[in-house]
């Protein structure tokens, strides 16, 4: 047989057996895949060069993976033929939708143009079917086959990686070579194309601190952004069960000054502060967040514990460029989570540093509210510089004293009731599907004394026993080739109810993670704390 014919009934029965595999017809792909195999394994015979030889070597291995691969398919879907035919009927059309959806996506995403040089691998484009059987050497990479599709280098010239990466002195560095004062605004380079470029991608914030586009701060400014700032955490009230009186304190004591900042003056002003205090997992976040949402403020979430550790020395410039970000796009909500570490000493010793974050924190908590309380203010300019912090602590006997004197509310978030309990189980099993004959009072009642996440957390296991189940009955092995290339088709097979016994196993399994004493001791701080 001709090299031009082999290839084309080569690309042909490759490209049948797939969409065969795709369409959940195992048999028929199969059968298709041998014969591509054949020929593949007849031209390797006929060619005599070494180097066409091992090509054809490496097609061979490539639809022997891809034989391997439907086989598995076909043994996992015959494991459930048996037990349910139209659940796997059903599991198929739905893979085939996203099998469908994924290639075109890959595809788009590709974007590469065909290259002559894959004819000799039979038209295929490599890296779309050699991907898992690249080796690990580059060097023994062939280039023409195994080069990756180029990637367009982001517009604002940083990787968006992670905190880590950040290196607080880097920008610091690179100003220092380039003679530039600290806030970049006189570097004589005004204007031109030079200055266009440094501006192109970055936000109203980074042009309004510095001018000019670039700054020994802007990478700090440019992460806040990313990592700190949302604009909306879209959490509504609903989500939240139960805690009416809470819900009642804090739309009174956050919302109402967001919607008539007017009458939000002088002595009826806004809390300087609003501390949420409680035991863990009782829905302190998610309140902040709500209020962010509803009052369409700029949310800006940040941990005490995270920025220490990531800017060693550096934590008090955080707060300070935070607040000026928070007022730049005020209406804004700064959101502090574990706040009792803030000026705490850490393990490392460094105490002055942090009593500097302290400091700059009462510093900036004082400046919001003064800024409110500037009596010549018209209603937009005071909206405009509405930033309020609210605080969330598990320990707030530990909070720093002058700390807490800033946090004038103080609202306590208990431990959910009955009632709670029972709302905490229908928002946490609304996507799943569970038993029409469940006792649900029974759960609320043996969940006394668990916080919301303890029974999110029941919920969560509580469908993964089910899953295990499955699991057992088809033997417990897990097929990781076949949840890699057909996720969907699988999570369709390891789908049940969940049932009665599955959340009292879950239960039993999940303690509460407080205890009676600590809630004792909540109650006592507020009884003595509430007002102060
Ligand atoms: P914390 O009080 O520690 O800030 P979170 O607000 O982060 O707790 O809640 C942790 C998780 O617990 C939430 O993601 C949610 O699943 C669950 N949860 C806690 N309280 C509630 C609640 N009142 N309503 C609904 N879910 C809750």
């Amino acid at each position: 047989m001709s090299k031009s014919q082999t290839i084309l009934d080569l690309s042909e029965c490759i490209k049948l057996a797939r969409e065969l595999d795709i369409l959940g017809d195992y048999e028929k792909a199969l059968s298709k895949y041998q014969t591509a195999l054949n020929l593949v394994t007849q031209r390797k015979s006929e060619v005599s060069d070494s180097s066409l030889k091992e090509n054809w070597g490496q097609v061979e291995t490539l639809i022997n993976n891809e034989i391997k691969m439907t086989q598995e398919a076909l043994k996992f879907a015959q494991t459930f033929q048996n037990n349910d035919e139209t659940r796997l009927e059903r599991a198929k059309q739905e893979e085939i939708r996203n099998q469908n959806l994924m290639r075109n996506n890959q595809e788009q995403k590709n974007e590469i143009q065909y290259d002559p040089k894959w004819e000799r691998f039979g038209g295929m484009r490599p890296f779309e079917i050699w991907e898992k059987d690249e080796p690990e050497d580059p060097k023994e990479r062939d280039p023409d086959v195994w080069s990756p599709p180029k990637v367009k280098p982001n517009n604002r010239g940083f990787n968006r990686g992670r905190l880590v990466n950040y290196d607080p002195n880097a920008a610091a560095k690179a100003q220092a070579g380039k003679g530039q004062n600290p806030k970049g605004k006189d570097t004589g380079k005004k204007g031109g194309k030079e200055e266009e470029d440094r501006k192109k991608g970055k936000s109203a914030f980074y042009l309004h601190y510095y001018p000019n586009g670039e700054g020994p701060d802007g990478e700090l400014i440019e992460m806040i952004e990313r990592e700190v700032m949302e604009r909306s955490p879209n959490v509504k009230f609903d989500d939240i069960a139960e805690l009416e009186e809470a819900k009642i304190t804090l739309k009174e004591a956050v919302l109402l000054p967001l919607l008539m900042p007017d009458f939000f003056r002088g002595v009826r002003r806004p809390w300087k502060g609003v501390l949420l205090y409680g035991p863990p997992g009782t829905g302190k976040t998610l309140l902040a967040k709500a209020l962010a949402t509803q009052g369409k403020t700029t949310f800006f979430s940040v941990s005490p514990t995270t920025f220490a550790s990531k800017w060693k020395g550096e934590s008090e410039k955080l707060v300070r460029i935070l607040f000026e970000m928070a007022r730049f796009y005020a209406p804004s909500t700064v959101f502090i989570d574990e706040v009792d570490a803030l000026g705490q000493k850490r393990g490392d010793g460094d105490n002055e540093a942090s009593r500097k974050v302290l400091a700059e924190m009462l510093v900036q908590m004082d400046g919001v509210s003064g800024k409110l309380d500037q009596e010549d203010l018209s209603v937009e300019e005071l909206k405009k510089n509405i930033v309020m912090v609210m605080g969330a602590t598990n320990l707030p006997w530990d909070l720093d004293e002058a700390l807490r004197r800033r946090f004038e509310k103080k609202v306590y978030i208990p431990l959910p009731n009955s009632v709670g309990r029972r709302e905490m189980f229908r928002i946490n099993t609304k996507g799943l599907e569970v038993a029409k004959n469940i006792d649900w009072d029974r759960l609320v009642l043996k969940t006394e004394g668990y916080s919301g996440a303890d029974i999110a957390n029941i919920c969560r296991e509580a469908s993964l026993i089910t899953m295990r189940e499955i699991l057992k009955r088809t033997g417990g092995r897990i097929d990781f080739t076949l949840i890699r290339d057909h996720p969907s088709f699988v999570m369709k097979q390891l789908q049940a109810p969940v049932t009665q016994s599955n959340f009292d196993e879950a239960v039993k399994y999940i303690p509460s993670s407080v205890s009676q004493s600590e809630v004792k001791k909540y109650e006592q701080f507020r009884d003595e704390y509430s007002n102060k």
